[in-house]
């Protein structure tokens, strides 16, 4: 059983991988984004809560945090690890994870800025299933229309290169106090860089799960 934290920019690829190493590790990925919008979505009064801040950018108050992530890891069966990707965001939020469960290692991505603003600029949406495509290396048959479902494709109103910059900004202000606060209490790194645009996840995947094998987490 292995409990991992995934760290990597906007773009980097870390939701695609955190999903396939699922298979492979015998993980839940637990994802706190993903977990919000749900809750938006159904509408619940904690939803109409949380929706405030998400539609804002800004982050959800570490209390509302902290409980949504306890009754997702507390759903996760016996005998089962997990992934978390977009907790902790502050160090307040790290020290309460310490609380509740053990952490065997972190995941981080190092992708450069570049390929980012490429991949992101490059990223399309489908309005309908939300799948993903990018006009570049994952393209769609028509680049206006879903693949699988026929419905409309478009690209996220911050999907643009200044907003990407910021963006890209944003996450290594908050990321690095997190990288040393796990660096200090001497936890395992797996550090898997990324230098092409067209390195297919596969291979980042199998990079993964090198270095945890090294570690003997994998
Ligand atoms: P992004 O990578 O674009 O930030 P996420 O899906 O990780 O997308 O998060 C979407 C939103 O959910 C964030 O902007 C924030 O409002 C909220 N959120 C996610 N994780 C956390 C967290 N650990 N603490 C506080 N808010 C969070």
């Amino acid at each position: 059983m292995v409990n991992l934290i995934i760290f990597g920019a906007p773009g980097s690829g870390k939701g695609t991988y955190a999903s396939r190493l699922k298979e492979r590790l015998n993980v839940e990925v637990v994802a706190t984004g993903d977990l919000f919008r749900e809750m938006i979505k159904l509408d619940t009064p904690l939803g109409r809560r949380v929706k405030e801040y998400v539609e804002r950018g800004l982050l959800v108050p570490d209390e509302i945090t902290l409980e949504v992530l306890k009754e997702s890891l507390a759903k996760i069966p016996k005998g089962k690890g997990f992934i978390l990707d977009g907790y902790p965001r502050t160090i307040p939020q790290a020290r309460a994870l310490d609380g509740i469960a053990k952490i065997d290692a972190i995941i981080h991505l190092i992708v450069p800025d570049w390929i980012i603003i490429e991949r992101l600029s490059a990223r399309r949406i489908c309005r309908n299933c939300g799948a993903i495509y990018n006009i570049l290396f994952l393209k769609p048959k028509n680049d206006m229309i879903c693949d699988k479902c026929g419905g409309p494709l478009y690209q996220r109103s911050d999907d643009t290169p200044e907003v990407i910059r910021k963006r890209i900004e944003v996450y290594e202000k908050q990321t690095q106090p997190l990288l040393d606060y796990y660096k200090c209490k001497g936890l395992p790194f797996v550090e898997v860089r990324c230098e092409k645009l067209e390195t297919p996840p596969e291979e980042v995947v199998e990079k993964i799960l090198e270095g945890l094998k090294k570690l003997n987490l994998a």
